[in-house]
């Protein structure tokens, strides 16, 4: 009897639509060729949802992700949505998202393919190898703090968000770092801005408390001023860096950059129970429709939604080496083409990913 998982798939918006598309292919086949069956739903979320039924995140939504084993979602927003009050905003359903789920744990993988070092920025001699977890805490900080808002004081206008932390948020994200750097390097950066900020001062004590029961962890705090530099400088020193929600936001877009493209950078966001697994990059309205957005964050997300919700390690490598193999036979969508490459569309690319996979023989799930 095959094991069934229960897939919640949220397209949203924008490039979620095209890049969720190919993601899905690779279920189709791997339902084929494994021994589970995912049960897949599609739900409406962000501006497409507000558009059906004037809000960003419906009930049938919420009742769809809570009644799954994992979410996986493409992106949300747009421009046609900028002026909408904040509180229907398509952003608000992430935020709702990951607030009902409980997904206090953002994990961040940037890793640099070495078919890819000639497509980053940097020089080759600082990314070749690059392989970092970003861990950034998803449920507290600026974004959901109170008060917050826009509102008249003394005849001018003040916008408020509060930075809030309690030890226990913190403690609990920490433990999700120790344990993660246990299975890796052992090696944390726990990133803040204690100098100036007391929030982040008890962040700082508590990571300091948690690591004593990972003596073999070897722990350094950083300013996250001196984090964004040194992510430019010299990334191989990092192997885990965990942070607040707002600087994990920055950071982890910061690091995309070294690795070519925001395209090529799935993300896990879990709780005590369930996940959710979503490419770190937006809507990119800007080439939405185009079949040129990068398809392969979104593949590399179902892997991780493989390895952490379905307990399948075997199926998440092989759709990272089928990620790599692209890679390595040259195909390549815009945002990471050069020359000597060849330039294919987000549905070429989601086709040759599959074409690999297939190839990659799945010798059961594990
Ligand atoms: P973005 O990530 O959508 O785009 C930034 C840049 O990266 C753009 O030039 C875009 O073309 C490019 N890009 C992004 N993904 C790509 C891909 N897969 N392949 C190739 N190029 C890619 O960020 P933005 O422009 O700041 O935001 C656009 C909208 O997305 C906004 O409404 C924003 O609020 C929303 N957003 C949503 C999420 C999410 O759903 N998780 C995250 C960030 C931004």
């Amino acid at each position: 009897m095959k094991k069934t998982y229960q897939i919640a798939v949220f397209p949203g918006d924008g490039i979620g639509v095209e890049v969720i598309r190919e993601a899905l292919k690779i279920l189709d086949v791997l339902a084929a060729t494994a021994n589970v069956a995912f049960e897949v739903r599609h739900g409406l979320i962000g501006g497409a949802a507000y558009d059906a039924s004037g809000t960003p995140f419906p009930a049938e939504s919420l009742d769809l992700a809570l009644g799954s084993d994992a979410v996986l979602l493409g992106a949300v927003g747009g421009p046609k949505w900028e002026g909408l009050d904040y509180s229907v905003r398509p952003e608000r359903a992430l935020l709702g998202l990951r607030e009902k789920l409980g997904l206090f744990a953002n994990m961040r993988p940037v890793r640099v393919f070495d078919e890819l070092v000639a497509a980053s920025p940097l020089k080759p001699e600082v990314v070749r190898g690059i392989d970092i977890m970003i861990i950034r805490e998803l449920t507290g900080d600026l974004y959901f703090g109170k008060p917050r808002g826009i509102r008249m004081e003394n005849g001018q206008r003040i916008g408020v968000n509060t930075l809030v932390y309690t030890e226990e948020e913190i403690r609990r994200i920490a433990l999700v770092a120790f344990e993660t750097a246990m299975k890796r390097k052992k090696r944390v950066v726990s990133v803040d801005k204690a100098n100036v900020l007391e929030s982040t001062q008890l962040w700082r004590d508590v990571v300091t408390e948690v690591s004593r029961d990972f003596p073999e962890v070897d722990l350094r705090h950083m300013y996250v001023d001196n984090c964004a530099m040194q992510l430019i400088g010299n990334p191989a020193q990092f192997d885990i860096i965990v942070t607040t929600n707002l600087f994990g936001d920055i950071l982890s877009d910061e690091a995309a950059m070294i690795t070519g493209s925001i395209g090529m950078l799935p993300s896990a966001s879990l709780g005590v129970t369930g996940g959710m697994y979503e490419p770190i990059h937006g809507s990119a309205p800007d080439i939405a429709g185009q079949d040129i957005a990068n398809p392969l964050a979104t593949i590399l997300s179902v892997a991780m939604m493989l390895r952490y919700s379905c307990r399948m390690e075997k199926g998440a490598r092989c759709i990272e080496a089928a990620v790599q193999e692209v890679l390595r036979a040259g195909f390549r969508t815009k945002d990471i083409h050069q020359e000597g490459t060849m330039l294919v569309g987000t549905a070429e690319m989601g086709d040759e990913v599959v074409k690999q996979f297939k190839n990659i023989k799945i010798a059961g799930n594990s």
